[in-house]
């Protein structure tokens, strides 16, 4: 393959490379990124000088001298802007504003007042409103908006089924871009909460990762490389729907014995109903029996433990991850039900698999997917780093 490219092009890449060099490593000299990236003093001297200009980038005050004057250490201006995520519960709505760097500046919650399609675009635009009054003057302001939404998105962004919403074909972000008028983007919210986890959570330094989303169903986000790994239509990651009994309970999807009608938020609730009535109907309170040392609650927890390391045997096999991570409502439960999830998975994954697997719990908790969503606004407008401060004016 032949590979052309003209100065203008060259120039752009290596400005994404020193401000991401900037973001990774600072405080960092001018020096130390020229010795980090082997792009000459001048060049990167100059490119420093344009994000400056664009208060992407700020300096402060001298570091360490290896002989000589003290060099100027620069900084990542995470207030340059803020960003949007929204993740699409089946409960409610969170929306959370972050700065550039993904730190959570305001957060709101609200009850979903129903699923129509019409009645959560509008809570989404209101609540968005409602959350940006008065939000501090940035150069930027904010710059986009990310949403998680629980059900398959595909790759034009187009929300083509959210069962739990009862949403087919429906273009969320065209509707919301009518009005709103910023960047919108969609991914399905599994998917989100793994690029979330990834940036700011547990996954900070994992390339190969998979996060389950263990709320109602079960769903998936795959990390392969650093990157999300799609599929051909944008809907891999349904490992929910695995079958781990032949004969197991009816699932939603009309199949029998799918993971997720054994090791879900939902197995879990429902299995508590059936011992204890109505009287039980959160996954806290279950928890709260567990304290009381309710031995039935305690074996309930271990039975979903077990079940949910069965399915998490077959993902080690096939994976071979360097981290899973357990997130949305069933990461609550964490604690309680881990010694039997990993006993099951020591017992059915194979060995050279799974030595190097680490497994944990959302380190976001139940906001992996609202700041993985604000991510891809950031992401976006830092990739086009010929974004100046005069262009919004
Ligand atoms: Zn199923």
């Amino acid at each position: 393959m032949k590979i052309t490219g003209d100065q203008q092009l060259i120039k752009k890449m290596n400005k994404g490379i020193v401000l991401d060099t900037i973001r990774q490593m600072q405080p960092l000299s001018r020096a130390d990124i020229s010795a980090a990236i082997g792009l000459n003093k001048a060049t990167v001297s100059s490119l420093v000088a344009e994000l400056i200009d664009s208060q992407l980038v700020t300096e402060i005050g001298p570091g360490e001298s290896s002989g000589g004057r003290k060099p100027t250490l620069l900084l990542f201006n995470k207030q340059a802007g803020y960003a949007v995520g929204v993740d699409i519960r089946v409960h409610d709505l969170l929306v959370v504003i972050v700065d550039l760097e993904g730190h959570i500046i305001r957060e709101q919650s609200t009850p979903l007042a129903d699923y129509t399609t019409e009645s959560v675009t509008n809570q989404i635009k209101s609540t968005i409103s409602k959350i940006c009054v008065d939000l501090p003057a940035t150069p930027y302001g904010v710059i986009g908006i990310g949403i998680g939404v629980p059900g398959l998105v595909d790759e034009t962004q187009q929300v083509v089924s959210a069962p739990n919403l009862g949403w087919n074909n429906f273009d969320l972000a065209g509707h919301l871009q009518q009005e709103l008028a910023l960047p919108i983007y969609i991914d399905n919210e599994a998917n989100a909460g793994a690029i979330g986890e990834k940036l700011y959570g547990a996954g900070l330094h994992t390339s190969d990762l998979v996060y389950l989303s263990i709320g109602v169903g079960i769903g998936s986000g795959i990390v392969v490389g650093g990157q999300l790994y799609r599929g051909t239509s944008n809907f891999s990651g349904e490992v929910g729907h695995m079958t781990i009994a032949e004969n197991g309970p009816l699932c939603r999807c009309g199949n029998h014995g799918c993971w997720e009608t054994l090791a879900s938020e939902k197995a879990l609730l429902d299995q508590a109903a059936a011992i204890w009535g109505e009287q039980v109907s959160t996954i806290e309170e279950v928890l709260a029996k567990v304290e009381e040392g309710n031995s039935q609650a305690v074996t309930l927890l271990n039975e979903i433990g077990t079940q949910l390391g069965i399915g998490l045997a077959n993902l080690v096999n096939i994976l071979n991850p360097e981290m899973i991570v357990i997130g949305n409502r069933l990461s609550l439960a964490g604690k309680q039900l881990e010694q039997a999830m990993l006993h099951s998975i020591k017992n059915r994954s194979l060995s050279y698999h799974r030595k190097k697997t680490q497994v944990e719990f959302a380190k976001l908790g139940i906001r992996s997917t609202a700041l993985g969503a604000a991510s891809m606004p950031i992401t976006a407008f830092l990739a086009d780093s010929d974004v100046s401060v005069q262009a919004e004016a």
